[in-house]
């Protein structure tokens, strides 16, 4: 019995993973078939936490690099460290 695979992002996120997936599919078709799905593909259709982690990664990815690249001052005040 296949899984249902959710898509628990907006539709925002949704457009750039189509973006993405556009990019990088390695599907092989043969006369506007597919006859071998690309591990992108595979991903999608099958592997729900590989799904919600790419979310998750791709909402916390603007958080890490400011923790990591910009000075402790110019951080929010949420990641402020008490002394
Ligand atoms: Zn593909």
């Amino acid at each position: 019995m296949a899984r249902r695979i959710t898509w628990n992002g907006t539709t925002e996120e949704a457009l750039a993973l189509l973006q993405a997936l556009q990019a990088h599919c390695e599907c092989r078709s043969d006369a506007g078939r597919t006859v071998a799905p690309c591990a992108v593909h595979v991903m999608l259709t099958h592997d729900q936490r590989a799904i919600d982690g790419l979310l998750f990664m791709r909402r916390m990815a603007a958080r890490l690099v400011t923790e990591e690249f910009e000075p402790a001052e110019k951080r929010p005040a949420a990641n402020a460290v008490a002394v």
